[in-house]
């Protein structure tokens, strides 16, 4: 009989694999074993040939839908004397490329279970089966078995047990099962940490917190999170008061696709995402129902999602309304995962805590998502989608990128894979910053890598960048200091597998430029480990660097003080007293804490300043998508004036386009019209200079290109022109991707160079 050595790679671990490869070698009368690897599923198949050709064809076709088989390599080996096929215990050796699922949503048999009385399993929140359940929120090691994660304290009880042990049981080697004799249970504390009630009665009693309109910490699948009753104003305004997040919009978790419709307008398509594996968070245009003002104040859009758990399932169902869901966190900082923690840091937020004693191995936040014409983007990676890897076209050193500042992600790849983490927030305060520390240590310890090369932004002051600066000296490897927007347009190279030149459009909030401006409007073509800059926005004063960030009426002033000088305040009405229109002034003309930028996302700003929409941010990027929002539906209004100077690089001067824009506000033209107007000067800026460049692959990347109107607007003036045309995708347009960018650059300089030339850093 022949023998077949069978290697699959891919999702194949966590996901139900080992029991759907047994099942299918008894159905095909085989005889061997399976077993998980670090690296990979091996599998050793004996028996008739054409029985082991129609058991390949199972595994590529038929294997259960969480899993993802990337590559399967199939040797033929000796005959051995064997009577039966096993699943054998794990080894914990093997080649460096483990994969492990993601956290998988509740599946459809679960949701029953929980839903039936009478069924073991009635009520009971932490349910879970081969194909659904906590996966990497648990995980400590690989490769993936109980006793390498947080359920190793609990010991599977006989029925448990029995369901484990049997192969034709969906439970079958399910690692995470459990059940109310054996498995966590819940309990409900008071702000003081006293316990109010155990199991089915702390779920109830939460149910009615929320109800009666108090706030809610839930220990939930990869942190604490904060609920609320999302129909109720003086709930969602308390959060608001208590959380201090003013305007940012909440995510709302619907019990089901139907309460979904009653609030938002769910095409088919969107259903499916919202109901699948990854059960993301989802932007949707509101329709129908009206929830709580205050829950996404002045925004077309409600971020949905469905249960992604049992405990979730139940909650939503037994209070049967909307509830905001939110991260468990002051703003800014990250999550809680441990009880003493959230107790402490929630304390001023939370009347009542619903806690479990399942650890949290590690943090992760829901994944945010929205699904138009050309796919899904994805604009926060965690949940659902970590860890799954990148493939990329070439092979790679083993490289670790650190990320940005804020939305900080960290890659690491290895051998031609790329792996990032998931969202991990902004650095600046403490907890941030160590938190984006630990993942680094978690990712080397978690894949057993070392790396040769270590990649980081160009800005000094990120504390990503001093992070790679101590790890580099510590490790003895090279650092390479990846310009900001050389990395964003890298990172779409990676996710797309481009090799070669492509011109890239990176427009963002700013990032540190190699000449010490803030750079944000660029053009780069980018090649190999290297980058050269075509094109860029004339720059402008920011008054007050940061602060302008959260004040686009600073950015106005800037702006228009360039135009106008010191008459620019006489432009700007109201927005700034007297006094502090000539403070303003003063520090532009004596070059106080005002750099100079050319960043789009400024530009956004300041238009939306003088078009009346915002004269502050809430929150990052708030005025640009109340500008976004304006331009939804205005048509084809012609753009404003955004012409190309000569020079190398090509300059955009904006000054025809602003007083363009300052006559039609004077006019008093529709908002729409103004909007339409100026997004459309962008297209034809991308344009006229993708033309003049003349390399036909186009990315655009940076955080402006979430603004789906902007992105359409360059996409078809582009492809009009007959170029093609990349936008990231799977990973976020914004600074979540630049650590994939980072090493993509930074594996490509090792390898042309052999680390011998010095990288480019600060100049
Ligand atoms: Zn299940
Ligand atoms: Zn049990
Ligand atoms: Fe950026």
């Amino acid at each position: 009989m022949p023998r077949l050595s069978i290697v699959a790679e891919g999702v194949v671990q966590g996901v139900g694999m080992r029991p759907f490869v047994y099942r299918a070698a008894l159905e095909h009368a085989l005889v061997g074993w399976v077993k998980n690897e670090r690296s990979a599923l091996r599998i050793e198949a004996q028996g008739e040939r054409a029985r082991l050709h129609a058991f390949l064809k199972d595994l590529e076709a038929r294997c259960p839908s969480p899993a993802r088989v990337a590559r399967i390599a199939v040797t033929e080996i000796d005959e051995r004397a064997e009577l039966d096929f096993r699943i054998v215990a794990s080894a914990a050796d093997g080649a460096v490329r483990p994969v492990l699922p993601p956290d998988l949503a509740v599946c459809a048999a679960c949701a029953e279970e929980i839903a039936t009385p009478g069924a073991r399993r009635f009520r009971y929140p932490f349910t879970n089966c081969t194909s659904c359940g906590p996966r990497l929120t648990i995980v400590e090691t690989l490769p993936y078995d109980r006793a390498r994660t947080s359920m190793k304290s609990f010991a599977m009880c006989a029925a448990c047990q029995t369901e484990h042990d049997d192969p034709n049981d969906r439970r079958f080697h399910a690692q995470p099962i459990a059940c109310p004799a054996c498995g966590p249970a819940l309990e409900l504390l008071s702000k003081g940490g006293v316990r109010l009630a155990r199991g089915d009665e702390a779920l109830a009693c939460a149910v009615a917190c929320v109800v009666r309109g108090e706030v809610l910490a839930l220990k939930g699948l990869g942190g604490f999170q904060l609920l609320v009753d999302a129909t109720c104003s003086e709930a969602v305004s308390g959060l608001r008061t208590r959380k201090r997040r003013e305007a940012k919009p909440f995510a709302v978790l619907f019990s089901s696709p139907a309460e979904v419709r009653r609030y938002c307008i769910l095409s088919l398509a969107e259903e499916r995402v919202l109901a699948s594996h990854e059960a993301p968070i989802l932007l949707l245009a509101r329709g129908g129902a009206h929830l709580a003002p205050l829950v996404a104040p002045g925004n077309p859009r409600i971020g949905a999602m469905l249960p992604a758990t049992p405990l979730h399932c139940l909650l939503v169902e037994g209070a049967s309304r909307p509830l905001v869901c939110t991260s468990g966190n002051l703003s800014d900082e990250p999550m809680c995962i441990d009880t003493a923690e959230a107790l402490e840091r929630l304390r001023g937020i939370a009347d009542v805590f619903l806690v479990h004693d399942r650890p949290i191995v590690r943090p992760m936040d829901d994944s945010v998502v929205r699904l138009d014409a050309e796919g899904l983007t994805v604009f926060r990676r965690a949940r659902g989608l970590t860890p799954l890897g990148l493939r990329l076209p070439e092979t790679t050193p083993t490289v670790l990128a650190l990320g940005g500042q804020l939305k900080s992600t960290v890659a690491l790849a290895m051998d031609g894979e790329i792996v990032v983490s998931q969202h991990l927030g902004d650095l600046h305060s403490l907890e941030g910053a160590l938190l984006h520390e630990r993942t680094v240590g978690d990712m080397l310890a978690f894949f057993g890598a070392r790396p040769e090369v270590i990649a980081c932004d160009l800005h000094p002051d990120y504390a990503s960048t001093r992070l790679a600066e101590r790890l580099s000296a510590d490790l003895a490897v090279p650092l390479v200091r990846v310009q900001h927007h050389h990395a964003h347009v890298a990172a779409c190279m990676a996710e797309h597998g481009l090799a070669g030149n492509v011109l890239g459009f990176a427009w963002d909030g700013a990032g540190y430029g190699v000449d010490g401006v803030l750079w944000g409007g660029e053009t780069l073509v980018c090649e190999g480990h290297d980058f050269r800059r075509v094109a860029h926005l004339r720059p402008f004063a920011l008054p007050g660097g940061d602060r302008a960030v959260r004040e686009p009426r600073r950015a106005a002033l800037g702006l228009l003080y360039e135009v106008f000088g010191a008459d620019a305040v006489a432009h700007l009405g109201s927005m700034f007293s007297p006094a502090e229109g000539r403070a303003m002034v003063s520090m532009i003309e004596r070059s106080v804490n005002t750099p100079r930028t050319t960043s789009v996302g400024r530009l956004f700003d300041a238009v939306a300043a003088l078009s009346g929409l915002a004269t502050h941010n809430h929150y990052e990027g708030e005025a640009a998508m109340a500008l976004e929002h304006a331009a939804e539906g205005a048509g084809d209004q012609g753009g404003y004036p955004l012409p190309i100077r000569a020079g190398n690089p090509y300059v955009a001067d904006w000054e025809p386009l602003v007083r363009a824009l300052l006559r039609d506000t004077a006019r008093r033209a529709p908002i729409g019209v103004i909007s339409a107007r100026f997004h459309e000067a962008f297209a034809g800026l991308a344009e006229s200079v993708a033309l003049r460049a003349g390399l036909d692959r186009v990315v655009l990347s940076g955080g402006c290109f979430q603004n789906a109107v902007l992105t359409r607007r360059v996409r078809d003036r582009l492809v009009a022109r007959g170029l093609r045309v990349y936008t990231p995708g799977g990973y976020p347009s914004n600074d979540g991707g630049l650590s994939l960018g980072q090493a993509l650059v930074a594996a490509r300089w090792l390898r042309r160079t052999g680390g011998t030339d010095v990288p480019r850093g600060p100049r």
